[in-house]
C-alpha cells in the first residue's frame, strides 16, 4: 500500500527565499525543456536528455541531478499521449520532484534539500504516527515532491507500507464505539459498559416507581439518582478514554474513530434509512458524545493523533476480504462473511475495518 505523507516544512526566511528561487529556476528549466520536447515531438526521458541536457545545465546552472529531475517532470507531464498536442507550461512555484540523491530525511525533524546555494537543512514537523511511518521510509526512500501551497512549504513523501491487516494494526488503533460494549478496538479488546447499563436499568425502574409516587421527597431522591447516574457514566468515560489513549500512545499508534458528523447530517436531512437504530440511539446519547470528546482531548494532550473515517458499511464489510454484505452480520455479536466465511466478533470486525480506513485517510487526494 502506498502512502503519501504531507509534511510541513519550517524554513527560515532566508531558506524560504532560497527554496522559492530554486523552484522558480527549476520550473523555468522545465518550460524550456517542455518547448524542446514539444517542438521535437520527443517525450522519452533518455531521448530528451540526449537532446537538451547540456544546454539546460549551462543555461540554468542547475546541478546535474536537478536537470535530470526537470526532464523527468516534463516527461511525466507529457506521459498521456492524448495531451501531446499542445505546449505544456510550468508555474514558477510548481513542485520540484526530488529523489534521494538531492533530498534526504536526516532525522525525524530535519530534511536536507538541494537548493541553488547547495544543500540546506530545513526543520520539519512530523506528528507521532507519521514519525512511525517515516522511520520505515528512512530505510526505503523514494520520490519526494517539494510543494509550495498558500505560502507554506510541504514535502509529499511517498512511502510504501506492507498491505497486510496485521501491519495496519501496528500503525492504527481502530475503535468501534457502541452501546452494549462501549468500545471495541482492532486489537480485539472490549471496554464494557455493562455496569453503566445496569445502573441505568435500575434507576429507570426506580424512577418509574418514584414518579408514580410524585411526592416531594420522591422527586428529590429522583434528582439525586439521576446525578449519580451521570457521574458514574462520566467516570466510565474517563476510564475508557484514558485507557484507549494510553494504549495508542504506548504503541505509537493513531486512534481511528468513525466520523459521525456526516451521519448526523445525513440523519437530519431525512435519510433515516441509512442510519441504523442503534446508531441513532448512540448519537442521541449524551455519554456517547462525551466519550468521543474525552478521547479527543486526552489524545491531543498526549500527542496522539485521532483520525476520523467514513463510517459507512464498517459493520457490513469483511475485514479479511473486503466483501460487503448486510447478511454477513448474523446478529449483534457474530460476523460471518458470506463470501470467504471468515468468522469473528462483529464489533472486532468493525474495529478492524475502521483501522484500515484510517490507513486510507492518509493517502493523498491533493497531490498533483
Ligand atoms: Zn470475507
Amino acid at each position: 500500500m502506498l502512502y503519501t505523507l504531507k509534511i510541513r516544512l519550517y524554513p527560515s526566511p532566508e531558506q524560504s527565499d532560497q527554496l522559492l528561487r530554486t523552484m522558480a529556476r527549476f520550473n523555468d528549466a522545465c518550460n524550456v525543456i517542455g518547448k524542446i520536447a514539444f517542438e521535437n515531438k520527443t517525450f522519452s526521458k533518455t531521448m530528451l536528455q540526449r537532446l537538451c541536457y547540456y544546454q539546460i545545465r549551462n543555461q540554468f546552472k542547475l546541478s546535474s541531478q536537478m536537470v535530470v529531475r526537470a526532464i523527468a517532470k516534463v516527461c511525466e507531464s507529457y506521459s498521456a499521449k492524448n495531451k501531446r498536442d499542445k505546449l505544456h507550461t510550468f508555474k514558477p512555484h510548481g513542485a520540484i520532484v526530488y529523489d534521494d540523491r538531492i533530498l534526504t530525511i536526516k532525522s525525524i525533524d530535519t530534511v536536507s534539500v538541494l537548493s541553488l546555494n547547495g544543500r540546506i537543512f530545513i526543520p520539519m514537523s512530523v506528528c507521532e504516527y507519521h514519525a512511525r511511518i517515516l522511520n520505515h521510509v528512512l530505510k526505503v526512500r523514494g520520490q519526494t515532491d517539494l510543494g509550495y501551497i498558500d505560502g507554506k512549504f510541504y514535502l509529499f513523501l511517498v512511502a510504501e507500507l506492507p498491505d497486510k491487516p496485521e501491519n495496519i494494526r501496528e500503525v492504527f488503533l481502530g475503535v468501534d464505539l457502541g452501546i452494549a460494549k462501549i468500545a471495541t478496538t482492532s486489537d480485539g479488546k472490549f471496554y464494557s459498559g455493562s455496569k453503566v447499563k445496569n445502573l441505568r436499568k435500575r434507576n429507570f425502574k426506580l424512577r418509574q416507581k418514584l414518579q408514580a409516587k410524585g411526592t416531594k421527597s420522591a422527586k428529590r431522591l429522583l434528582k439525586r439518582r439521576r446525578r449519580k447516574e451521570s457521574r458514574f457514566a462520566t467516570d466510565v468515560n474517563h476510564c475508557i478514554s484514558k485507557r484507549l489513549v494510553e494504549v495508542a500512545k504506548g504503541t505509537q499508534r493513531a486512534i481511528v474513530l468513525e466520523d459521525l458528523k456526516g451521519i448526523r447530517e445525513r440523519a437530519k436531512k431525512g435519510a433515516r434509512k441509512t442510519v441504523c437504530k442503534t446508531m441513532r440511539q448512540a448519537l442521541s446519547s449524551w455519554s456517547f458524545y462525551q466519550l468521543r470528546q474525552f478521547i479527543e482531548y486526552k489524545a491531543r494532550a498526549a500527542g496522539v493523533l485521532v483520525i476520523y473515517v467514513d463510517p459507512r458499511n464498517t459493520s457490513r464489510t469483511c475485514s479479511k476480504c473486503g466483501h460487503v454484505d448486510k447478511k454477513s452480520r448474523r446478529d449483534q455479536e457474530h460476523f460471518v462473511c458470506t463470501a470467504c466465511e471468515h468468522a469473528l466478533n462483529a464489533d472486532i470486525n468493525a474495529a478492524l475495518n475502521i483501522a484500515r480506513r484510517g490507513a486510507e485517510v492518509i493517502q493523498p487526494n491533493a497531490v498533483a
